[in-house]
This record gives structure tokens, sequence and C-alpha cells, in this order.
């Protein structure tokens, strides 16, 4: 890899942290990762990186992040699972300054590509109103009626990022992602999404020997859940292609949350009594990734399959849910000089 200059918003964060960890392994050796949460509470840390606390939502801290920045991944966003983005709608859409001031300064400092994270959340809901729902593609964000707060944030961002393309030429690549998932990610505190709470009331039913689990909604709504690594290599596909246009990238392997809740318990070796909670934030009740874009365009298509994903990500929670504190501090420790 040459010594371009890549910035990392959101560094801090679960896929922020893997995407660094990548551009690494793979030889990047001028990254800068930002993030506005303070360094030892980011996910992952790498001490050879530029790592800067900013609170992007700034226009000033965006200006100073992308000084001398050949490419920006933007993954910064106030966030979480249904659980949050539910009752927290003001705090999603203020994510826009984030997006709006990012594109003011790689305009001003003249950056070569810019990334934008979206999501499966800008998809118009009369499309995802059954269970078996027809994968989105990606026409079907349009008529907008997207998830309140967070996807219209999304969807009007995704849109600056066209415009700065079309009337300041600046090379922007958009993402729709779908449900990813992995280790060193939100596992607990409110902001986590289904396959990491998931692991962790089957962990915490187990620890317990109170064997029952709360379920979110009827269990029926489906859903597909893509592996971080499988994430991250899609993301550097998209990022170095010539697809302008917002493209999905997710798993098309459809599961109800029931039957994710199957694949935890056999995991974990456990069979738990099931307790639905019918008030409970649950989303729409069925949505899929079409894949057939990115497939003909890069070729590109899931690899990990959800029973080894999940695998992999209850094993890790797990850690951290057994781990003492002394443990956790030495794990921190060697994560900072990988
Ligand atoms: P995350 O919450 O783990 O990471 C986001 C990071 O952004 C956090 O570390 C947070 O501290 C940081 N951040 C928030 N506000 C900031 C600010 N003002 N300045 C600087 N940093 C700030 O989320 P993630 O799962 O890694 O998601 C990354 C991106 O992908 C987000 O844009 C998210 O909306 C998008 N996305 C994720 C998923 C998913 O399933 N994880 C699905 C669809 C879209």
């Amino acid at each position: 890899m040459d010594n371009k200059r890549i910035v990392v918003t959101g560094a801090g964060g679960f896929i922020g942290g893997h995407l660094v960890a990548d551009l690494l392994r793979r030889g990047c050796g001028n990254i800068c990762a930002v993030d506005c949460k303070p360094f030892d509470e980011w996910y992952q840390f790498f001490e050879q990186v530029d790592n800067r606390k900013l609170d992007l939502s700034g226009k000033e801290a965006c200006f100073e992040a992308l000084q001398g920045a050949d490419e920006v991944y933007n993954l910064a966003a106030d966030m979480g699972g249904m659980g949050f983005i539910e009752n927290n709608k003001v705090l999603c859409m203020l994510t826009v300054l984030i997006n709006t001031h990012l594109l003011m300064a790689a305009r001003h400092h003249e950056v070569k590509r810019y990334f934008y994270s979206s999501s499966a959340c800008v998809y118009a809901a009369d499309k995802q109103t059954s269970e078996n729902v027809i994968p989105l593609k990606e026409s079907d964000a349009y008529p907008a009626m997207p998830e309140d707060g967070y996807g219209w944030e999304k969807l009007f961002s995704e849109r600056m990022c066209r415009h700065f393309r079309e009337d300041f030429g600046l090379e922007t690549r958009v993402a729709r992602y779908h449900n990813v998932y992995g280790p060193h990610g939100t596992w607990d505190g409110g902001r986590e999404k289904a396959p990491a709470a998931i692991c962790r009331k089957v962990i915490q039913a187990k620890l317990s020997e109170n064997h029952e689990i709360e379920i979110w909604g009827s269990g029926n709504q489906t859903r597909s859940f893509m592996y971080i690594d499988d994430c991250i290599k899609g993301t550097q596909c998209i990022m170095e292609s010539n697809i302008t246009e917002p493209i999905n990238l997710g798993s098309n392997q459809l599961v109800t949350i029931n039957q994710l809740v199957d694949i935890v318990e056999k995991i974990a070796g456990i069979k738990l009594r099931r307790r639905y909670n019918l008030a409970a934030p649950k989303g729409v009740n069925g949505r899929n990734s079409d894949n057939t874009l990115i497939q003909k365009l890069l070729g590109w298509q899931p690899s990990i399959r959800l029973e080894d994903g999940m695998e992999k990500t209850y094993r890790w929670i797990y850690d951290q849910m057994t781990a003492g504190p002394a443990r956790r501090a030495v794990s921190g420790a060697l994560a900072r000089n990988v």
C-alpha cells in the first residue's frame, strides 16, 4: 500500500475499530483514527496509529481531522440497536452534523475519496410489513418512508454525499449496511443489537441458572446478519469501486429472531424458556438484503455462515462477561500492542 493518509471516523466503535485493524494488516502506514470517546473506551486501540479524540459534530473538529487526508471512511454516528434508535430520535438525527461537516471538510481539503456508512434503515417501511419480506433492492428506498429518526438522517446524508459528488466533484461511495455483528462490538448498556443482546441474555441465563430468555417482539420478525469480516471486505471493495450510487452490503441469509435464538442456544448447549415482550421495540416485521447488484458489479457475497459468525461472537462476549477486571486490563493492553 502507498503512504496515502486514510482517516477513519468512529474508529473507537465496532466497525471503525475493525477497519483500522484491517488497514494495518494491509500495510497502511498513515492512518488517522478519530472518535469522540476517551481512548480507554475505544473497542480497539492501536498505538501505531495517529489517534485523535474529537467531537466531529463540530465543523472545526472535522476540518482538523481531515487535514492532509487522501481518503475518509466516515463511520461515526450516535446510534445503536432498536432499543436505542426508537427512543433517541433527536440524537440519531443530530448525527447529520457529523456527515455534513465532514463533507465540507473533505471538499476543502481536496480529499480524493469519501466513504459513508448508510443503513438498511433507509428502506421504505411499506416494503417491510411482512415477515416473508421480498429482499430489498436499492431502488426500494424511494418513495421515501424510512425508519423515523435514524433512517431519515441516513437517507438525507446519502443524498448529501450524492450532491457533493455531483456539484463539487468529491468522489463519494455509500454502502447500506444490513445488521453487522461480531466481536469487539457493543453487547450491553442499551445500544447493543439483536445478535449481541441474544448472546448476552443466553450467557446470563446459563451462568445464573435462571433458564429463561426475554425476546423482543413475537420472535417471528425476520432479518439478515452480516459478520464483521464480510463487512470490512465489502466496505473496501465499494470504496475502491466506481459505484457512485448507494449499494446494499449485507447478508441475504434470512432468519427469524427465534431462529437466531436457536443458533445461540445450540452454541451454548442450553434450551431456554422464551418470554415474549410484545411491548418492546422490535423494528419492522421483515428485512432482507437483495444482493443482485453488488454480486453483479463487485462479485461480492458474504462468506461467513451465521452459525460460524455467531459462535465467534458468543465466545468473545462470554469472555467479556466472565473475565475479571484484571484480565480485562491485560487483554486491553494486548489489544493496544497488536
Ligand atoms: P458504533 O456505535 O460502535 O461506532 C460509532 C462510533 O462513532 C462510536 O465509537 C461513537 O463514539 C462515534 N461517534 C459518535 N458521535 C461522534 C462524534 N460526534 N464525533 C466523533 N465520533 C462519534 O457503531 P458501528 O456499529 O461501528 O457503526 C458504524 C457506522 O455504520 C454508523 O454510521 C452506523 O450507523 C452504520 N451502521 C451500522 C450497522 C451495524 O449493524 N453495526 C448497520 C447499519 C449501519
